[in-house]
């Protein structure tokens, strides 16, 4: 019999199966916080979003939602498409883009997101120990953010949602 090999775009149509193995831009790892309109702070509170506002000298102000965000339960967005920040429904990290295109095979991208993921934690671990030396930096310490950045660039940083 023969197989048919199925284009990698045919296999990625569905960008669901990658997101909900990550979440990595909803649960702290890549954003600090989820920017947010000046029409989306009340909303964003009823659904439990802890929001910040900054006023700036001249008067304007950017609103945010704290990350982890506590709608990320279950490896998914858990307002189910009912509401979501515009920022969250704008963004799309390059790694989702390189799978949607099918540069990337689905177990490509899940290596990054398991490297990115090592990596948070080993910079989380390296933060940990400066403090408690209460040091400055280590040079294991620079590397692991230095790795971070490079990660993150590469693969996830982009326009739509940027840190606030
Ligand atoms: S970081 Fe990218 S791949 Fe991961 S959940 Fe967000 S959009 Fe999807
Ligand atoms: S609102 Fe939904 S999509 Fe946006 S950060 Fe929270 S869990 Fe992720």
């Amino acid at each position: 019999m023969t197989r048919v090999q199925l284009p990698l775009r045919s296999q990625a149509e569905n960008g669901a199966q990658l997101c909900f193995r990550c979440g990595l831009c909803c649960d702290g790892s890549v954003f600090d916080r989820t920017p947010l309109s000046t029409e989306e702070v009340e909303r964003a509170q009823t659904y439990g979003l802890e929001v910040m506002t900054v006023i700036g000298v001249d008067g304007s102000q950017a609103s945010s939602a704290q990350q982890p965000c506590p709608l990320y339960r279950d490896g998914r967005c858990s307002t189910h498409g009912d509401w979501r920040p515009a920022a969250c429904s704008a963004y799309a990290c390059r790694l989702l883009d390189s799978y949607l295109v099918g540069e990337r095979s689905l177990d490509a991208c899940l290596d990054v997101i398991l490297t990115m993921r090592e990596t948070v934690k080993e910079v989380a671990a390296q933060s940990l120990r400066d403090d408690a030396a209460d040091s400055r930096q280590t040079p294991e310490s620079l590397l692991a953010r230095a790795a971070l950045q490079r990660l993150e660039h590469k693969y996830f940083i982009r326009g739509g949602r940027p840190s606030a």
